[in-house]
């Protein structure tokens, strides 16, 4: 848990609105109204580190946030696979500066607020979650590639429209359930986790794959710090570059890739015993981020995850889908890995705001970042997850 931290240096006040919402609202077609602001990355990442207050307006809204670096990578350093087109692999270990970074928003209840970070090659890129909604910051550049490099696209998430994705059957059956006695990790806080990326996820933009990896798994644990206590930590990251095995545009099909390019048998691969190769990465899980705009209509799309196991994939392909939504996405399919069912999602009101929990089975512009909490009977996706990390050694 974050916990509040008192104001004890003068406020920087750090952005100014530019923009008038009925531009902005060209920049995306899920967005109804978004907002530009300046941002001074330097001075964030000056104030993150070193725990003093970071103000920021937007329109009549102004919120002021304490941040400190999150790590989600190895103290000793995160070790990179890349996989070239011949199928030889190049290992890494990559020492990189922290990047990731939480807090709380000032004056607000610490349980309630959150915000979350990535500070990266002089952007800045994250969200805060506040009483006065879940405001997203994006570079603008994503949307405007002549757009200034401190100038940021702002929404709220309450300002999104777009038709609702149907994750359909994407919690599917894992592999091996049956007879699986895995080793119990020792109690930690943090699950361990691989990503992986294909070809068109390192091709999204120009930064290091690893920065973005890095800024999902950071949002996504501002969700389940709060709600399960646990959050998740990249051990590795591992590239398909050349597609060699991560082909398929189908989630389904995708997903068994992913676990023969975990195995390394990317050639008549038989599913089945992967979960050793994950135990021996020492890894827990193993979610690819994804650039493929994957198969839709009765197949799955946008994701897919296995129930109580240990696959998963998301699709990430940021030219055409918001952070919010990427963050979504994500923490939808990891929580099918580690007990969330949709069955046990629910339709609650938090903060005035009314909407399905995250496993809900379609993915509404107005769904919460919340799971159920057993406010309505078997309505507990929560306790489900809680319960199934405790089952295997994570409390
Ligand atoms: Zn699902």
């Amino acid at each position: 848990m974050v916990k509040r931290v008192m104001i004890r240096a003068a406020l920087v006040v750090l952005s100014v609105c530019l923009a008038s919402s009925a531009a902005a609202d060209a920049y995306h077609p899920d967005i109804v109204k978004s907002q530009v602001v300046k941002l001074d990355a330097k001075s964030i990442e000056a104030n993150a580190n070193s725990g003093k207050p970071i103000d920021f307006v937007f329109d009549d809204t102004k919120l002021t946030v304490v941040l400190s670096p999150a790590p989600v990578w190895p103290k000793e350093g995160l070790t990179v696979i890349e996989v070239a087109e011949d199928g030889s692999t190049k290992k890494s270990i990559v020492k990189a500066a922290n990047i990731t970074y939480a807090g709380d928003v000032v004056g607000e209840d610490p349980d309630e607020s959150e915000a979350r970070f990535t500070i990266s090659g002089g952007v800045v890129d994250g969200y805060v979650m506040s009483s006065t909604g879940w405001w997203f910051i994006e570079p603008l550049t994503r949307f405007d590639p002549k757009a200034g490099s401190d100038q940021y696209l702002v929404y709220a998430t309450r300002d999104l429209d777009f038709p609702a994705v149907d994750y359909g059957d994407d919690g599917v059956k894992a592999d091996e359930v049956t007879g699986w006695a895995p080793p119990q990790p020792p109690p930690n806080l943090e699950i361990p986790v691989v990503m992986v990326a294909d070809r068109e996820y390192v091709f999204i933009d120009s930064s290091p794959v690893i920065d973005r990896q890095a800024s999902l798994i950071n949002r996504v644990n501002g969700i389940y710090g709060h709600q399960t206590g646990r959050t998740f930590k990249i051990v590795m990251s591992s590239i398909d570059l050349y597609n060699g095995t991560l082909k398929s545009t189908n989630a389904y099909a995708l997903n068994m890739q992913l676990k023969c390019f975990i195995k390394g048998q990317p050639a008549n691969c038989t599913p089945g015993s992967e979960y050793g190769s994950l135990n021996s990465m020492n890894v827990w899980f193993a979610h690819l981020t994804t650039g493929k705009v994957l198969t839709s209509g009765t197949d799955f799309r946008y994701g897919i995850g296995d129930e109580d196991g240990r696959f998963g994939l998301s699709q990430q392909s940021a030219r055409v889908s918001l952070s919010a939504q990427n963050t979504m996405v994500a923490s939808h399919e990891i929580g099918h890995n580690f007990g969330g069912r949709h069955y046990a999602a629910d339709h609650i009101c938090l903060n005035g705001n009314c909407g399905y929990t995250l496993m809900w089975p379609q993915y509404y512009a107005s769904n919460l970042a919340y799971f159920s909490d057993g406010l309505h009977p078997g309505k507990d996706n929560r306790t489900n997850i809680r319960n199934f990390m405790a089952a295997h050694g994570f409390f």
